[in-house]
């Protein structure tokens, strides 16, 4: 476990700035943003820079996979809920 994780969504953007001659020919620029929600709607926004783009899909990829270790534990763990007939094993443990 290396704390490579990072959680939302990386979106595309094009920005235009006036006096800029490139964004004046309609082209822009591109700039990327980490977008990250919140129970109860609330939603941050960090802009990433072009260099850690990669980086940054690779954390949130590393969330993803780790999530999704976390839910097959979770639903394998439901069999431990079960009541005990269920689980159909032999006679009960004496407690102290
Ligand atoms: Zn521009």
């Amino acid at each position: 476990m290396t704390g490579e994780l990072l959680r939302g969504s990386l979106l595309e953007r094009t920005v235009r700035q006036s006096g800029c001659p490139k964004c004046a020919r309609g082209e822009g620029h591109e700039v990327y943003v980490l977008t990250v929600s919140y129970a109860g709607g609330r939603v941050r926004q960090f802009s990433v820079r072009r260099e850690r783009v990669a980086e940054v899909r690779r954390w949130l990829d590393n969330y993803q996979q780790l999530k999704e270790a976390i839910e097959a534990i979770c639903e394998l763990n439901h069999d431990l809920l079960r009541p005990e007939g269920a689980v159909a094993r032999g006679g009960r443990k004496k407690r102290d």
